[in-house]
């Protein structure tokens, strides 16, 4: 836990940081095989780190243990210094905003009542539900009039922003956003990363943010985080990457990534 010490009018506050998440040494495997081997990874109050690395690496795996939907073979997980435990595992979940790629809305559901579900099971009343999900549309600029959709009469960016909605509607200090920006089309993608942007600065949200693309990855986040096989590689800014890399495997990941053709 973090305390600031704030001097106000002669006063002593004392502030909670709250959002943190840290990852110790963790590891996961299926059957034979190591998905996640000694992964150890901390991520402060309000910093948005990107995890990028090829497919397979065990990026997503990462993300459902920190949202303790699955649990690790060894390690310990902890949000806000508090371990992640069979029996704490739904109340942190209602802590942690979760996106994943395709957003996961419920097919039969309208963009507002997949919104609502939580909220609902939660018991807030409709009038500050709807309030809650109009305040939130403004925020990630969805028109209002198409939150009572179905998630097959909205496009891909829209079904997005939605799901981004969902994970929001209960203010949680922490975003883990899986590859959320993975299959939509390039124009739209360049918009939703301009506003991915501006509402992780405004919001002031840990953000742990999954993607395959090292500029998206180096656009939105304050540290990139390279894993492969299992393991974190190496931990820094683009320029980090690009100028110290840990070994072959970084430079080849980075160079690939920079290989862009003209003509
Ligand atoms: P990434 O998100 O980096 O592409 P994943 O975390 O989804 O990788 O998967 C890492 C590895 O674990 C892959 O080889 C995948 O096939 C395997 N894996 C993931 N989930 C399961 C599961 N439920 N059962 C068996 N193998 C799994
Ligand atoms: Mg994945």
């Amino acid at each position: 836990m973090v305390f600031l010490f704030i001097p106000l009018s002669n006063t002593i506050c004392i502030a909670f940081l709250h959002g943190m998440i840290s990852v110790q040494r963790v590891s996961k495997n299926y059957s034979s095989k190591q998905v996640l081997d000694q992964i150890t990874l901390e991520i402060k109050s309000a910093k948005v780190v990107s995890l990028i690395g090829p497919s397979g690496c065990g990026k997503s795996t990462l993300l459902r243990i920190i949202m303790a939907l699955i649990k690790q073979d060894t390690g310990n997980v902890f949000i806000d210094d508090e371990e992640i435990t069979s029996q704490n595992s739904l109340e942190i979940r209602r802590k942690i905003g979760y996106v994943i790629q395709k957003g996961g809305l419920f097919p039969h559901l309208t963009a507002r009542e997949n919104c609502a579900i939580t909220a609902k099971f939660l018991g807030w009343d409709s009038k500050r539900i709807d309030s809650r999900i109009q305040e939130l549309a403004d925020l990630v600029k969805i028109d209002h009039e198409i939150i009572d959709r179905l998630p097959s009469k909205l496009s891909g960016g829209q079904q997005q922003r939605i799901s981004l909605i969902r994970a929001l509607m209960l203010d949680p200090n922490i975003l883990l956003l899986d590859e959320p920006l993975g299959s939509i089309d390039p124009m739209v993608r360049y918009e939703l990363q301009t506003d991915l942007k501006e509402i992780f600065t405004s919001l002031g949200k840990t953000v742990l943010l999954v993607t395959h693309d090292l500029n998206e990855a180096a656009y939105l986040g304050d540290d990139i985080v390279l894993m492969n096989k299992g393991k974190i590689i190496q931990r820094g800014t683009i320029d980090n990457l690009i100028e110290h890399p840990a070994d072959s495997f970084v430079q080849k990941f980075v160079n690939s990534q920079r290989s862009i053709r003209v003509g």
